[in-house]
């Protein structure tokens, strides 16, 4: 059986990462409507992704006996700024995560809770990728230094996750 406070604290990463995936919808919304396409694909991927996190999570709480809470959604934010901004967004939040899914590890150590520590490990090397990933797209949108048909190349390349 789970410790209380780690079923609370997964119940929590549960919310982190459908929140994440909300967030990440708000952005494809806004950059559909900045007809960044590509872009937006690759943010709708990112939102699947994070929904697969929370379902990652929801099995193992359950293979664990635990009770699955879920918890109220904010409402993200509607305007993004730049591609920059939106990426730069992307990466600040990704290491918020990444911080969150720390100190749940941290509390399954101090715990001896060595199920959900090797649960938790994929969660930290996704992370690694995570902010890699967003780290590089970044880089890319810096190079293009805001010039239109450099930009465009960019929401092509974004516009291939997954294909
Ligand atoms: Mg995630």
């Amino acid at each position: 059986m789970l410790a209380t406070k780690m079923q609370s604290a997964i119940n929590q990463q549960i919310h982190n990462e459908i929140a994440s995936g909300y967030l990440y919808l708000a952005m494809a919304a806004y950059l559909e409507s900045q007809n960044y396409s590509g872009a937006a694909h690759w943010m709708r991927e990112q939102y699947r992704e994070e929904v697969e996190h929370a379902g990652k999570l929801f099995k193992y709480m359950n293979d664990r006996n635990a009770r699955v809470v879920l918890e109220g959604i904010e409402k993200p934010q509607v305007d993004f700024g730049t591609l920059k901004d939106v990426f730069t967004l992307v990466l600040s939040h990704e290491r918020k995560v990444t911080a969150s899914i720390d100190s749940l590890y941290e509390l399954a150590v101090a715990d001896k809770d060595f199920a959900t520590q090797i649960e938790l490990q994929w969660f930290v090397k996704e992370q690694l990728e995570e902010e890699k990933t967003a780290q590089d797209i970044l880089v890319q949108i810096e190079a293009c230094d805001g010039k239109p048909h450099l930009m465009l190349m960019i929401d092509h390349q974004l516009g291939k996750r997954g294909k």
